[in-house]
């Protein structure tokens, strides 16, 4: 067994190279002490206890590790850290209170007055508004490009691009990044680039390994995958994780103890859960196609899928998330959604239970009109997140009554 010293424990159990996602999942990061054998403890406390004013004020220099107050760091929140950078293969994981946070806390920590950002056309709405709306506001332009135009990304990057930022597959029509061209287009520029890697985790994609230089989470999704709570982290090397640290324990939008520790318990089941949503994915895939309501079904697991060669390159799965255009319009699409009776409408993924939403009219409905086109956002596109049910019973559910 590996173990480390740490702060306020004898024993954390730190990641094992040799060990595969599934025992990284459950073990990594535990604590493994007389009085807490059993692992995950939350620890709901706002301020640390110190034994003296001069054990105080050496917490304080940094002169001996420890915690201090919730802001900055907590044994609980520290775990889930560990456990998803040992996933991810990173060397360090800061957990913040959403993926949205992720997203900010990595912006403050690297951009700066007229610095220059490429990002994917087809990034999470609210990742495009900060880019689009809040960045620009404080003098940082953003060109956003089409996610599998290797080119466009290469006549995008200028002498002030900081970073190339872009989620794979892309929502919700799986199209798929060359992550590790990107990757060596932005090491050739002297800028980053940032992965946001929701869809996929590290069960089924490490950017890392493929050259990334960060991974940013939406927690929300499939880490936690039973729907609880808001949650986000930043993984990668030390060096730049103590940057996003900095502004972190700064700008305050850290997680709280409770929240890690769900997370804690969803990441234990992780790998399992993963393969099943691969396996109920692509079954849904197939089927769809058989459908003769549906006009068109978008899952890179599907050899017709423009993206599928890459896929089986870079990724271990093809995921949950399969998007499809019904015979008609958006009177049609919606009429599908309303008449199922307990698939979940909403536009969360990486549920245990099945997700089913309208595009157009949720996740993209700020998108222009002329934007949607470019985007392949029609008006009878349905995305589902096919959660583990049981396939024919979301089958019969979806089918038209
Ligand atoms: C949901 C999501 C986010 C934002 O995460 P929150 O936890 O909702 O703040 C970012 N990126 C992707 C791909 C997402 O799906």
């Amino acid at each position: 067994m590996t173990g480390r010293k740490t702060e306020s424990h004898d024993l954390l159990i730190t990641p094992d190279m040799e060990w595969a996602d599934a025992t990284q999942a459950i073990r990594a990061g535990q604590f493994r002490t007389q009085e807490q054998e059993h692992g995950e403890v939350i620890y709901p406390t706002s301020s640390f206890v110190f034994k003296s004013a001069a054990e105080a004020a050496a917490r304080f220099a940094g002169d001996i590790p420890g915690n201090i107050y919730s802001r900055f760091t907590n044994p609980t929140v520290r775990m889930f850290e560990e456990r998803l950078a040992a996933l991810e293969g990173g060397e360090r994981c800061v957990a913040t209170s959403s993926g949205m946070a992720a997203i900010m806390a990595t912006c403050m920590a690297f951009l700066k007055q007229g610095d220059h950002v490429v990002c994917s056309r087809n990034v999470f709405g609210t990742t495009h508004v900060v880019f689009d709306k809040y960045m620009a506001k404080f003098g940082v332009d953003t060109a956003f490009v089409s996610l599998t135009d290797t080119e466009a990304w290469e006549a995008a990057v200028r002498p002030n691009t900081r970073f190339l930022f872009l989620e794979t597959p892309s929502n919700p029509l799986n199209e798929v990044a060359d992550i590790r061209a990107l990757a060596e287009l932005a090491h050739a520029n002297g800028a980053m680039l940032i992965v946001d890697n929701c869809f996929c985790t590290p069960v089924l994609q490490k950017p890392l390994d493929l050259g990334a230089d960060l991974v940013i989470h939406s927690a929300t999704k499939f880490l936690d995958g039973q729907g609880r709570c808001v949650g986000g982290a930043v993984v990668g090397p030390d060096k730049l994780l103590e940057e996003v640290f900095g502004f972190l324990r700064s700008g305050g939008f850290t997680l709280s103890p409770f929240n890690a520790w769900v997370f804690l318990k969803g990441l234990e089941t992780l790998p399992i859960r993963m393969q099943a949503h691969c396996r109920q994915g692509f079954a849904m895939a197939e089927w769809l196609q058989q459908q003769d309501w549906v006009e068109k079904v978008f899952y890179c697991g599907l050899p017709d899928h423009p993206c599928h060669q890459l896929a089986m390159k870079q990724q271990k799965g093809f995921g949950g998330v399969v998007s499809f255009q019904v015979k008609g319009g958006r009177e049609e699409a919606w009429r599908l959604i309303d008449q199922t009776r307990w698939l979940s409408i909403t536009a969360n993924l990486g549920d245990v239970k099945t997700t089913i939403t309208h595009p157009a009219t949720t996740t993209h409905g700020r998108l222009a009109d002329a934007e949607k086109a470019r985007a392949g956002i029609t008006e009878n596109l349905i995305r589902l997140c096919v959660g583990l049910e049981d396939l024919q019973d979301i089958q019969a559910d979806l089918s038209p009554s």
